[in-house]
């Protein structure tokens, strides 16, 4: 129910259009009904009476001789009541009674049978009188009208359609874009956690699920039980008590469209699950086609998505299964309701009666065209609710993809952002990591264990400041520093900024003042110069020009005849890595951050320009705090670095200056071993 209120106020802006396509539902339907009312003449022209005037005089005939009949037993009755004595014997007093129960019933009848000659003879005086006589051209007219009013049907039905398929596609429209604001919204472990297929999922197959289903439903779902409505009312007109046998048997109706929904339920969310899978597949052999082509193993790849698809196809079939049982089963239902009325009305005809087993069904015995008309009309209920049963199953599939979306936007960040946030000035005396212990969440279905990644992490950085990070691989140096970002919180202990808690700040004035280079190169389908911009859109040509010249990102593109326009392609894969890490690195320095991180941001440089980076990083440094993990510490670098922080095992063993270190530290002497082992290679 939660689900469809929030789509009901996504709904809510476009309230008019849907009011007004709702409107062209009930024309069509009424439309419909009245399009079916017409086979009633039809009925009649092929019957005794040949002709309409023929048939509405022998009707006018048949009633008033019944009002007269009942008149003369009405005297009669009178007559009678007068004979039997007001104060008499207990015998007497129910007969009196009974005698007042006749004529009320007779005086019903006859008002029943009086407002039908007068319809009749309004018919017969304003509409039969002014048609055609001769019973082909008739006919004809019949037909040409029915056209029409097929035609009309049509018309409103199209109306009707166009505007709830622009509602649902509106309607589509903002919650794709909802969906995208909460993706933006969430912190990157969230958001990796899921994975990005699954995401992907969401935002192309269910919302287009969803829109199809939306546009599907707007069209249908008013107009189909509309028209049963319609011809229902019709059906109640002509004879109350046998429509009302026949809607005995709607409960069941009802029951078996639930039991259908909540299996078609079920069924869809594995079929979204298991596309989510496919995409999974496919993203990731397209991120490592290399690795898959040099190793040889497109075999192995196809047999996952042939698994994978053949999966999809099941749980597909299951849907259309639903699906295509629900038609019969409505219709199987439909019929039997069908003919629990359509019996008694027969038997009803045919034997001339009124009533059965004693009770009154009809006030006269019904004709032939009664009961074709009778047959016509629940035809044209049965048919909306056969079609209905499809269409509650549109809606049952678009609920179970529309309370998943809303459960993705639903999604909490793992960074709660303060209740009240405190006021964060520039970065001016110390960074402080108090006692830090962090490990990284996993997925709900993830039993393993984690390990810690920082364990009582301790360190104090000064403001302006430069300190290099140095530390085996998954030492954790690269979640230390984004931590700084708030990309995740600690589990326990506290980073501080000028003694300002980074969970009481707001996100931004912490952010703002970041400029990070992470690890892996994050590169968009730009030019260069488009991607240094990203550290700050309102940076001018010459300032995108100088950050591009301390990075050494001009030394390759002035080789480029695009020069900076060069696009970089996906990914940035039309560049190599030392060049993607220049301009990562560009992007940094044009962002001018009072706090610098970089995370081995020349890993992939040659030992040649690594140096001249780090020259120009010299000068770049002053006046801001930089913290740079790095596995190479060059001469230039050494010069410059204030301090060297050696981590293991999520803890700092040491920090200091690189003698002391090389004097005092293992772990560092080792790194330093390897490094210039490394050089002398
Ligand atoms: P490094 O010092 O090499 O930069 P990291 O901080 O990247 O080390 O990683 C430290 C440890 O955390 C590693 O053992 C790694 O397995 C683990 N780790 C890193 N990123 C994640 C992640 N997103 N989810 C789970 N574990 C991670
Ligand atoms: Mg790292």
């Amino acid at each position: 129910m939660k689900t469809w209120s929030r789509l009901g106020l996504l709904v809510w802006p476009y309230r008019r259009k849907l009011i007004l396509s709702a409107s062209f539902g009930v024309i069509a339907a009424l439309l419909w009904s009245f399009e079916l009312l017409l086979t009633f003449p039809i009925t009649i022209m092929f019957g005794e009476h040949h002709t309409l005037a023929d048939y509405s005089h022998h009707e006018m005939v048949k009633t008033s001789n019944a009002i007269e009949f009942r008149n003369t037993r009405l005297a009669q009755l009178d007559e009678q009541l007068r004979l039997i004595p007001e104060n008499g014997e207990r015998r007497r007093a129910s007969e009196r009674v009974e005698v007042i129960e006749d004529q009320q019933r007779l005086r019903m009848e006859v008002d029943v049978y009086t407002s039908k000659l007068w319809t009749l003879s309004w018919v017969e005086s304003k509409i039969i009188r002014n048609l055609p006589t001769d019973q082909f051209q008739m006919f004809a007219l019949l037909f040409a009208f029915i056209l029409l009013v097929t035609f009309a049907k049509g018309l409103a039905g199209y109306c009707q359609d166009v505007l709830a398929g622009s509602v649902a596609e509106s309607v589509v429209i903002d919650l794709r874009q909802r969906l995208f604001r909460s993706a933006l919204r969430l912190d990157p472990q969230t958001l990796s956690l899921e994975g990005t297929s699954v995401w992907l999922t969401d935002f192309t197959y269910s919302l287009q699920n969803l829109a199809n289903a939306m546009t599907e439903m707007g069209g249908r779902v008013v107009r189909e039980p509309l028209k049963a409505v319609a011809c229902l009312a019709a059906l109640l007109y002509f004879n109350w008590k046998l429509t009302l046998v026949f809607l005995l048997f709607m409960p069941v109706l009802g029951g078996l469209f639930h039991w259908l929904g909540l299996r078609l339920k079920r069924a869809a969310n594995r079929t979204v699950d298991s596309m989510s899978r496919i995409y999974k597949r496919l993203e990731e052999t397209f991120n490592n086609v290399k690795a898959v082509i040099a190793f040889d193993r497109a075999g192995r790849h196809r047999r996952e998505f042939h698994r994978e698809n053949k999966n999809f196809y099941q749980q597909a079939m299951k849907l259309v299964q639903i699906d295509a049982m629900s038609g019969p089963a409505a219709e199987l239902l439909g019929m039997l309701a069908a003919s629990a009325v359509l019996l008694p009305a027969a038997f009803l005809v045919l034997r001339s009666q009124t009533t059965i087993w004693g009770i009154p069904l009809a006030p006269s015995p019904p004709t032939f065209p009664d009961l074709a008309l009778f047959y016509v009309l629940l035809a044209g209920v049965l048919e909306p609710v056969r079609k209905f049963s499809k269409f509650y199953n549109t809606i049952r599939q678009s609920t179970a993809i529309a309370e998943r979306l809303f459960a993705r936007m639903d999604t909490a960040s793992l960074i709660a952002p303060p209740a009240v946030s405190q006021f964060m000035p520039v970065l001016s005396q110390s960074i402080e990591f108090r006692d830090v212990t962090f490990q990284y969440a996993k997925h709900v279905n993830d039993v393993t264990e984690r390990a810690f990644v920082l364990n009582g992490f301790d360190l104090t950085i000064n403001a302006g400041e430069t300190v290099a990070v140095v530390g085996p691989n998954g030492s954790g140096k690269s979640t230390l520093v984004n931590l700084l970002p708030r990309f995740y919180d600690p589990d326990r202990g506290d980073v501080f900024f000028d003694g300002v808690n980074l969970k009481d700040a707001k996100l931004r004035d912490i952010r703002e003042q970041i400029a990070l280079v992470p690890q892996e190169t994050l590169l968009f389908d730009d030019t260069i110069i488009e991607n240094i911009r990203y550290g700050r859109p309102d940076a001018s040509d010459d300032e995108v020009h100088d950050a591009a010249r301390r990075a050494h990102v001009l030394a390759f593109t002035d080789a480029m005849s695009l020069g900076l326009l060069t696009p970089v392609g996906e990914h940035g894969k039309q560049l190599s890595g030392g060049q993607r890490q220049r301009i990562a690195l560009a992007r940094a320095i044009l962002r001018n951050p009072h706090l610098l991180i970089l995370d081995e941001p020349t890993s992939a440089v040659d030992a040649q320009s690594e140096q001249l980076i780090h020259a120009s990083l010299r000068d770049f440094v002053k006046g801001r705090t930089t913290i740079l993990i790095t596995h190479c510490l060059t001469p230039t670098l050494l010069e410059f670095l204030n301090r060297i922080v050696v981590v293991d095992r999520g803890r700092v063993v040491a920090t200091g200056c690189h003698p002391e270190l090389l004097a005092t530290c293992q772990v560092y002497q080792r790194l330093w071993d390897a490094q210039t082992q490394r050089a002398a290679a």
